[in-house]
């Protein structure tokens, strides 16, 4: 069935605004890029861009696929999603390549396959060489913590830094119609071999740093930004951050590792920014620790690129004040640090090294230099926090918007695998609303916004970041009930869920 013109329309009128290197096309081998989330969300993710330049170095045909911004309207329509460089339904495609980066993101991917027809669950889909359905491989972000709750709708995942690995693994996809060899690559997770025992996360090679995107554009948030990381990792250990340095594989080449770090140089940096592009985002983890970030900012203005960055740390931009003022002068307006927790006690427990004196030094920057706000983000419900240290956030923010306008971002706290604070409790959402609610009563008057997530989907995440494949499958149920939060909370307080789920789904019930 021809697409409908105004689900079209949108398509092509976004593609002539993309600028940078479009996908060849013309090739027999056919991938779909998948971003389970609308078009400006997935063109701003630098790891989703990149695989797609890999595949598409190595010789693959490589087309986007987004989560349609109006699912309703696709829906109605019965219109399978399409791909961006040729309008190429989702279903006809032999492979599709799934960036996930947090585990709500499923959601996106089971309405885009019920769109196209796919079954979402692996054991209901035919194979592709037969006549059915296409194969489904994973990676993306989600795959560092936990990626088991996400088993059940693909035939494989490559766990960890994919580069190294995808076009090897997508070869010998087109080789043998399947994906049975990828069991054997590094970070190579077949569900049917490996059943709930995850490999080890793969470690790109040095030499295929640093990441960039091809294209960049006015529609996404980030408006006409190249990215390009600058560095990879951390060598920090906040103990609920899965970028901490413990947590990465040891290196292949070690050529680059500073501490769990890879650092690339500004010379390297600069050398592969495209002249055309009008603005630039440094990317990484620990971006603002690169010791030499002062000197690239200089380059780039004096290249007259705009600049953004990914991550600030606020000790990095009181000790090196030229940070705040060169990027301001790149156009960046909002000065973005994390506290990460309410109080100076919580932050040394969760190994978080910012203090008092370097949030104020901060605020005092973004006066200086004509910031619109001062945005901290941080969480409330870490582990033993109590109300002495809400109190102390409440006097410590009305600080800082003496000093200068402020945005508190905050998330509740929600522990992940693969890091030190795995296992501990989700405060509950009537508590995370209660704190919340202490917080916004307490900053009555002055100019600090409170700007916070859902608790009810911090405990949705909480549960499939806890979970196993049985996540998975009530993850499918509470979507195809409709996704409201009900059919989370009857999903997960089901019998038969492990113990730490009951657990949490009691928290749940006291909302
Ligand atoms: S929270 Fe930031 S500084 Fe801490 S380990 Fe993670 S990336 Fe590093």
């Amino acid at each position: 069935m021809a697409l409908p013109r105004a689900l079209a329309a949108p398509i092509l009128t976004r593609r002539g605004l993309e600028r940078g290197a479009p996908f060849p096309g013309g090739r027999p081998r056919k991938v779909a890029m998948v971003y389970p989330s609308p078009y400006r969300v997935g063109m701003s993710s630098l790891g989703f861009q990149w695989i797609s330049s890999v595949l598409a170095e190595r010789g693959f045909q490589v087309e986007r696929v987004f989560l349609p911004e109006d699912v309703e309207a696709w829906r109605k329509a019965r219109a399978c999603p399409v791909s961006e460089e040729t309008l190429t339904p989702l279903s006809e495609f032999p492979i599709l390549c799934v960036s996930l980066a947090y585990e709500l993101e499923l959601v996106g991917l089971i309405e885009l396959l019920r769109l196209a027809g796919i079954p979402p669950l692996r054991r209901d889909r035919r194979r592709h060489r037969s006549g059915g359905h296409p194969t489904v491989l994973l990676g993306g972000p989600l795959t560092f913590s936990n990626a088991l709750p996400a088993a059940p709708f693909v035939d494989g995942m490559i766990l960890g830094e994919a580069e190294d690995v995808v076009a090897d693994a997508i070869d010998g996809f087109f080789a043998d119609g399947h994906l049975g060899g990828l069991a054997a690559l590094p970070g190579g997770y077949v569900p049917d071999v490996h059943g709930e025992t995850l490999p080890p996360v793969a470690r790109a090679d040095d030499t295929l740093l640093p990441a960039r995107s091809r294209i960049w554009t006015p529609e996404t948030e980030l408006h006409d930004m190249f990215l390009i990381e600058g560095e990879r990792g951390c060598h920090r250990s906040c103990t609920f951050c899965v970028m901490r340095r413990d947590t990465k594989p040891e290196p292949v080449t070690g050529r680059l590792d500073r501490g769990g770090m890879r650092l690339i140089t500004p010379d390297r940096l600069l050398e592969l920014i495209p002249a055309e592009a009008p603005r630039v985002g440094l990317v990484g983890a620990a971006i603002s620790d690169h010791p030499q970030l002062v000197g690239l900012l200089e380059a780039l203005l004096d290249a007259g690129k705009g600049i953004g960055i990914s991550s600030l740390r606020g000790d990095r931009v009181a000790l090196k004040p030229d940070i705040p003022r060169l990027l301001r002068l790149g156009g960046y307006k909002t000065l973005t640090v994390a506290s990460d927790a309410a109080s100076q006690r919580l932050r040394r427990t969760l190994s978080k090294g910012t203090t008092e004196a370097q949030l104020l030094a901060c605020a005092e920057a973004a006066r200086e230099h004509k910031y619109r706000l001062l945005k901290v983000y941080m969480m409330l419900g870490v582990p033993d926090e109590q109300d002495e240290d809400i109190e102390e956030l409440i006097t410590f923010t009305r600080r800082l918007a003496a000093i200068h306008p402020v945005a508190l971002g905050i998330a509740p706290f929600v522990p992940k695998r693969n890091t030190p604070l795995d296992g501990a409790p989700f405060a509950g959402i009537a508590v995370v609303d209660k704190r919340l609610d202490r917080v916004r009563a307490g900053l009555k008057g002055v100019r600090a916004e409170v700007r916070p997530t859902s608790a009810r989907w911090a405990w949705v995440e909480h549960q499939l970041a806890q979970a196993g494949w049985e996540g998975g499958e009530a993850c499918l149920r509470a979507t195809e009930a409709g996704g409201a939060f009900a059919d989370w909370k009857r999903e997960f307080g089901r019998e038969g869920f492990p113990a730490p789920w009951r657990v949490v789904s009691d928290a749940a019930d006291r909302a």
